[in-house]
């Protein structure tokens, strides 16, 4: 595993519509790996690799796509009242009950510290009834912070162990790390493969439809966390866990995962030895792929992530290495789905 990779791509903030930062790493990378790169007016990044193994009937070779999303779950600074304390919003689907006491990063007209308190001493305050106290008084807060200023979690990547990590953003900064570490290891593809980075995913993917109606594909995955069980999440629910393979959706929310990629998938993990899970997840960027021009096949693939959408997520690095094999052997035999 590239750990140096993992590492600079966990600790890129990039909230949903401010990817900036974490999309100039994923064009530098790209740009080394790829035949071409550009980058969309609404912000994904788009790789391609051609295929080193073109039709000989001098048919167009088959477009797939690669997507993993850009954006992190973080905050928006809302409003600073009388005594400096700032009112936020969410950007993304933010669970109350892990926000209290959490070490926060303003980044204002410089990046300012601060922690999240909770307004009154309820058991669980609602989002509305915490405030970030960042321990200045109030003119110095108004001449660095202004409304509108993204907030991210101050939580950089730790190793728990030497196969376990802990992050903020798994979700989806494992995919991430999967879309590149495979794009770097691609020697030979039947397809084009586009690899999209994709921006704006966790407020109801907003970023992609524009990416796959550009590239128009045959088929394609996105990559991003699969639900995983853990301390306080029944094995019912969450079916992934953690250590035990790449999770393969059959379904989420937003799409019935193509029922022919799916078999495809699993087939490639059993003739290759690649550890894998049945997922039912929660909702990607598949379903933009699906649902473009006149359709495409296309489901979503990820390793495990427990805790997702908090702020301490943990992920295995086997898992990670699952599935940048799957995403290899898929995209050099992917031709082999659609003949
Ligand atoms: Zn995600």
């Amino acid at each position: 595993m590239n750990r140096e990779l993992l590492e600079k791509v966990c600790n890129t903030p990039g909230i949903p519509g401010y990817e900036d930062a974490i999309q100039d790493v994923a064009r530098e990378f790209l740009d080394g790996v790829c035949d071409e790169v550009s980058r969309d007016r609404v912000g994904n990044v788009i790789g391609i690799k051609r295929s080193t193994n073109p039709p000989t009937n001098g048919d167009r070779p088959l477009r797939v796509i690669l997507a993993a999303h850009a954006d992190e779950i973080g905050m928006m600074v809302k409003h600073i009242d009388g005594d400096g304390f700032i009112r936020f919003q969410a950007v993304g689907g933010l669970n109350p009950q892990v926000l209290v006491s959490q070490r926060v990063i303003i980044h204002g007209r410089n990046k300012i510290n601060g922690v999240i308190v909770p307004r009154r001493k309820d058991p669980v305050p609602a989002l509305e009834e915490m405030l970030i106290d960042v321990g200045l008084p109030r003119e110095t807060v108004c001449n660095s912070i202004e409304v509108g200023d993204i907030i991210t979690f101050a939580q950089e990547l730790v190793e728990l162990n030497d196969k376990v990590y802990m992050g903020r953003n798994f979700d989806n900064r494992i995919g991430t790390y999967c879309l590149l570490d495979t794009m770097a290891q691609l020697d030979s593809a039947s397809v084009d493969v586009y690899a999209v980075s994709t921006v704006q995913e966790e407020l109801g993917v907003r970023g992609m439809p524009m990416a796959a109606y550009a590239i128009e594909p045959d088929m394609g995955l996105a990559l991003d966390g699969s639900l995983t069980w853990g301390a306080h999440i029944p094995k019912h629910e969450h079916l992934c866990a953690l250590g035990e393979g790449t999770g393969i959706y059959i379904m989420d929310r937003l799409t019935v995962g193509d029922r022919r990629l799916v078999q495809f998938l699993f087939d490639l993990c059993e003739k290759n030895g690649i550890a894998y899970q049945r997922n039912i997840g929660g909702g990607t960027d598949a379903s933009a792929i699906q649902r473009t021009k006149s359709g495409a096949l296309s489901t979503t693939v990820g390793a495990p992530v427990r805790y997702m959408h908090s702020t301490v997520q943990l992920c295995h690095e086997d898992d990670i290495e699952a599935t940048v094999a799957l995403l290899k052997v898929f995209l050099e035999h992917a031709h082999e789905l659609l003949p």
